[in-house]
């Protein structure tokens, strides 16, 4: 009987081991099949704006004497702006790279969130042209702890989304608020918000929602590192619809942090 048992025991450790290397072969097939994708979506986002600078070039060297300024000025501006693009997706996959390493420590100091977002806005300026901007963010709001470079960037790629997925001469709005122990920043836009199920999806990496134009440029990177960012300073980002009206809402929230603990020359004070 013993011998039996164990002769049962061996069987099922073998059938054990066969499901474990099924698993594991077709964990390495999803793995490969993904970095597959990675490969051709970064291939495809890096030969686009590339494709669009050396053809602009080439054409400003073939064809120099038959322009005139304003076409020169034209191709030039499109040198410019597809190689800002390439600049900024090669940095964004750097992020990606470093959040996945987790070589990201953020430098948390207090800062006040309104002079951020003022910085964040600053940069936007060129890109917000085409919409309009409401601030409201209370006054009152305590200091948090977040790393200003960090912070900034996430603002900037939600107002970025907000300006590149709602219709131009729309407003996108910018508010700040305390809710009990936290400050929610939300960047509210009058698109088409988002699909349901693509809610979470959008925070993944590389994830885009399905849509019939692929004018917009974009990466799909910028809401994952965005996600990355912020919970590396202890806090969430959500995205959602909004409730009074069409468009999307995204909610970065943060702790307030708790009042230090006074000084003991303070508290004789
Ligand atoms: P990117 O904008 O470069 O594609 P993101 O990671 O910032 O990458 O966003 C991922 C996807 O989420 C976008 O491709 C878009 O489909 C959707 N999305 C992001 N922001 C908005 C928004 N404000 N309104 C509608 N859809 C959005």
């Amino acid at each position: 009987l013993v011998d039996a048992l164990s002769d049962q025991g061996a069987l099922a450790i073998e059938r054990v081991r066969l499901v474990e290397d099924l698993d594991r072969a077709e964990r390495a097939a999803e793995t490969d099949r993904l970095r597959q994708a990675l490969l051709t979506s970064i291939s495809h986002d890096l030969r686009t704006p590339l494709a669009a600078v050396l053809g602009a070039a080439t054409t400003l060297r073939d064809l120099d004497d038959a322009l005139d300024g304003t076409e020169k000025a034209d191709l030039l501006a499109t040198v410019i702006a597809e190689s800002e693009r390439l600049n900024r997706f090669i940095a964004n996959l750097l992020d990606m790279t470093r959040l996945e390493a987790g070589a990201v420590v953020p430098n948390v100091a207090l800062h006040d969130v309104a002079e951020v977002a003022d910085t964040a806005l600053r940069r936007m300026d060129k890109i917000l042209a085409a919409h309009r901007v409401a601030v409201e963010i209370a006054k009152d709001l305590p200091p948090l702890r977040l790393d200003p470079v960090l912070f900034e960037q996430v603002l900037v790629n939600l107002l970025d989304n907000a300006g590149k997925y709602a219709p131009e001469g729309s407003t996108i709005r910018l508010l700040g608020r305390r809710e009990g122990m936290r400050v929610l920043i939300e960047v509210l836009d009058e698109g088409d918000g988002l699909p349901e199920a693509d809610r979470e999806r959008v925070f993944d990496t590389f994830y885009r929602v399905a849509k019939a134009d692929s004018v917009r440029a974009g990466t799909g990177l910028g809401l994952p590192i965005s996600r990355g960012f912020i919970e590396a300073m202890g806090g969430t980002v959500t995205g959602a619809n909004r409730r009074d009206r069409a468009g999307a809402a995204f909610t970065i929230a943060l702790p307030v942090p708790a009042e230090p603990a006074r000084t003991a020359s303070e508290r004789a004070a």
